[in-house]
């Protein structure tokens, strides 16, 4: 009997969930445990008018190291699946630590004081792990996650080495809304108000963020300005393909988007230092997502298709070879199968992925592990039967930016 305790019941958590319960046979018994437990319901409401499936709920703050230990002590799953916000990896971990209880993730850890992402304080529990002889994989969403499947892959069939890595995200959907995250908004807009960041020849050069831009011509989408910014499988892949030479990231925005953040940023609503209003310490972020739409609510009126792959260029047989793997998603395809938008769905289908795999112990290693360390082949079936598959096509020539 394989029991999973899913944290966190917004976008991505809901389309996991459903993706779960269509395969009842491998996920026996799923619970949910959230802050808000009025989310939990209505998941738990649509699970079971869709599949018939009955998923247990309960009502958790997964900062408190003590009560989420308490329900995994209660329910004890297999697995905790934590698609809550990266603010809460480390207590999650701690906890399954606690509790002997394997680990997944979709994000790496972020502090809530300080915008700042990276693998150090996971990778560092990886002797917690191993001693327990438990597993906790990171990033097993769509970037990361996917993409650094692609890499694996793309090196496992196509490549003696990688030399350079570029990571494409395009959202070509448009939602109607002067101005929404595709995401939770506070981890996004933090994400993409930072510094950018790349790659060179054993080196991390940085730039002022989202200044170097590209047009470029997405498959089934068509030409985006893409920008060059930070994201948090650079890290990972560099550390464990060690031969890239370069590594980036770059991610399509619209004009009106940028202009809105513009004014975002230029007014302070951005910030992440608290400012007091009539007695109230009031984060300007956390006030701003609370007036913004809730991407979950997205679905409905989004339209268009997602395009999000690696391009990889590097020597097979001592000649040069560039290598561009993707995954086109239609957000209304999306809606219709689990009610949410493409952004969410890209996301919660890995989750789901990986959190199989790890139950089949098809990846299944002690310690703490991030998902291009894996064999990359599994996966990639799993993608393919369950609404990502990918396309793989040989370039001419190696990008020229
Ligand atoms: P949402 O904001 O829609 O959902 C987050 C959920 O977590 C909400 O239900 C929220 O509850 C809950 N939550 C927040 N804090 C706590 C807490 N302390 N205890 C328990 N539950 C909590 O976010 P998304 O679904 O958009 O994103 C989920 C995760 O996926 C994030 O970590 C995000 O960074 C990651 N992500 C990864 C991507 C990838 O490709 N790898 C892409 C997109 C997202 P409440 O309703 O009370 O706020």
């Amino acid at each position: 009997m394989n029991k999973v305790f899913v944290i966190g019941a917004g976008g991505v958590s809901s389309v996991t969930i459903h993706k779960m319960a269509q395969l009842n046979n491998d996920f026996n018994e799923i619970v949910l445990a959230s802050r808000t437990i009025k989310k939990c319901k209505d998941i738990q409401t649509k699970i079971k008018q869709k599949y018939g499936v009955k998923i247990t709920i309960e009502e958790l703050d997964a900062d408190n190291v003590k009560n989420t230990s308490k329900l995994l002590k209660k329910h004890k799953p297999n697995l905790a699946v934590n698609l809550a916000l990266p603010y809460q990896d480390l207590s999650i971990m701690e906890s399954c630590l606690n509790e002997n209880v394997h680990y997944l993730d979709t994000a790496n850890y972020e502090s809530k004081d300080e915008a700042k992402f990276e693998y150090k304080w996971q990778w560092d529990l990886n002797k917690n792990f191993l001693k327990k002889n438990l597993m906790a994989l990171l990033g097993s969403g769509f970037d990361p996650g996917v993409t650094n499947v692609y890499t694996a892959y793309t090196k496992k069939h196509y490549l003696d080495k990688i030399e350079y890595l570029d990571i494409l995200d395009c959202n070509g959907g448009d939602h109607g809304q002067p101005f929404a995250t595709n995401f939770n908004p506070e981890i996004n807009i933090r994400e993409i108000t930072a510094k950018s960041k790349y790659f060179s020849n054993g080196k991390w050069i940085y730039g002022k963020p989202l200044s170097k831009k590209i047009s470029f011509n997405f498959p089934e989408v068509g030409k985006k300005n893409m920008y060059l910014m930070y994201h948090e499988e650079l890290e990972s892949l560099v550390k464990n393909f060690s031969e890239i030479k370069r590594a980036r990231f770059w991610m399509t925005f619209g004009d009106q988007y940028l202009n809105y953040l513009k004014v975002i940023q230029d007014i302070g609503l951005s910030s992440i230092k608290p400012i007091n209003y009539k007695g109230l310490d009031i984060i300007p972020l956390k006030f701003l997502k609370k007036i913004l739409p809730d991407p979950g609510s997205l679905g409905k009126y989004t339209k268009g298709k997602t395009c999000i792959g690696t391009i990889i260029s590097g020597k097979k047989n001592n000649k040069d070879k560039t290598f561009y793997t993707y995954n086109i998603c239609d957000h209304e395809k999306c809606f219709e199968e689990v009610g949410s938008q493409a952004v969410a769905y890209t996301t919660g289908v890995p989750a789901m992925i990986g959190s199989l795999l790890i139950l089949k112990k098809e990846w299944f290693r002690a310690g703490v592990w991030n998902v291009e360390q894996f064999d990359p082949d599994p996966f990639m079936k799993l993608l393919n039967l369950h609404g990502l598959p990918h396309q793989s096509i040989e370039l001419k020539t190696k990008l020229k930016f």
